[in-house]
């Protein structure tokens, strides 16, 4: 049996649905990842699942009992939001204090579980500071320690690092996964980010318009889009209709469905490789852009424009206008369907 169960989530605000049929199933201790484009969804299904918004139809279960009309202090549900959104007139401690005094536990209780929780978001010695006097980074763990002090059955996080710059994003990246795999607390982590994504989670949730795309582990998802939207979404795979995929290709055996291609199974080189199982593609690098350690030319054959990511050696760089070979090996070409 799965710890947490969406049936047939269909929720609107006004009038056009905002989820549609959503059917979901999350594992005890694992960390889930809602992934999509802004206004898909992702905070419209966690709201659901804490009882801050109401289901038109549908069921969600915990841990096998239905929970859909509990009211949502009844949940036992931690949640932490994008803004930092501790009380600014309360010191760290009384912030994380606040819902275990709800709870009505002993002071003493109280101030144990206060100092282990923010022992292990490493900030002991700010249990006097206010908010204000913290980082953004500082205040998101504070937010952090303040949903599992409770020791809820399940922590939803909004976005949490999305207002945090990109190196200490990393950090807590991987924080959070320690501290949600240390407490082996069912998670439901909301991004945007396909790379945040990757890193942190068991299995990612792919949704776009209100419904399911694909759920599967992160290299599943990687290596396997299902749908033209999350080949795009998540490997940024060059997706190509099939007269496309014939122009580009030469080969007069069109597929049936949509083909994609990920950026880096297309080999530059200045001549023909003439490999067996390949396909010998001719271009023109029309631009390349340094993505890291990658640089990304775009090349185009035949009218189509293709992605093709080649590590960043400054001895093997291509001009705009230089004629180019693609090799490009038959099976990295994946069929996807159109949509859902
Ligand atoms: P995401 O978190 O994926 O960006 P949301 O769940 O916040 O998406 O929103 C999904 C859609 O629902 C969006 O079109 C958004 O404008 C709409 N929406 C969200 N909250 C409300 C609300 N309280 N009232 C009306 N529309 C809303
Ligand atoms: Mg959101």
């Amino acid at each position: 049996m799965s710890y947490i169960t969406f049936k047939n989530i269909w929720k609107s605000y006004d009038k056009d649905p905002v989820l549609k049929g959503i059917d979901l199933e999350v594992e005890e201790g694992e960390l889930l990842t809602l992934l999509g484009p802004s206004g898909c969804g992702k905070s419209t299904l966690l709201r659901c699942l804490a009882g801050l918004e109401h289901v038109q139809q549908g069921r969600i279960l915990l841990e096998g009992r239905d929970i859909t009309d509990l009211d949502a202090r009844q949940r036992q549900i931690g949640m932490v939001f994008q803004q930092y959104s501790l009380f600014p007139n309360m010191t760290v401690a009384q912030n994380m204090a606040f819902g275990l005094k709800i709870q009505r536990l002993g002071k003493a209780e109280i101030n144990d579980r206060v100092r282990e929780a923010l022992a292990m978001v490493g900030l002991q010695d700010k249990a006097d500071a206010y908010p204000a006097q913290l980082s953004g980074g500082q205040q998101q763990r504070v937010a952090l320690a303040r949903a599992i002090v409770t020791r809820p059955k399940v922590l939803l996080l909004d976005e949490p690092l999305s207002a945090i710059d990109a190196k200490l994003r990393k950090n807590l990246q991987s924080e959070i996964r320690r501290i949600q795999k240390q407490l082996n607390i069912t998670t439901i982590f909301v991004t945007h980010d396909q790379d945040e994504a990757m890193v942190m989670s068991d299995r990612i949730c792919l949704l776009n318009g209100g419904k399911i795309e694909q759920m599967d582990t992160p290299i599943a998802i990687y290596t396997h889009p299902r749908t033209k939207f999350a080949a795009g979404f998540i490997g940024s795979y060059n997706v190509l209709e099939p007269l496309e995929f014939g122009r580009v290709t030469g080969d007069i055996d069109l597929p049936a469905q949509p083909i994609a291609i990920r950026p880096e199974v297309l080999n530059i080189a200045r001549e023909k490789q003439g490999l067996p199982g390949t396909y010998d593609i001719q271009g023109t690098v029309i631009d390349s852009t340094p993505r890291g350690n990658v640089l990304r030319y775009k090349v185009e054959v035949n009218g189509v424009q293709l992605a093709a990511d080649t590590l960043f050696r400054s001895f093997s760089i291509y001009e705009n206008g230089s004629k180019v070979w693609l090799s490009l090996e038959k099976r990295n070409c994946l069929q996807v369907e159109e949509a859902v």
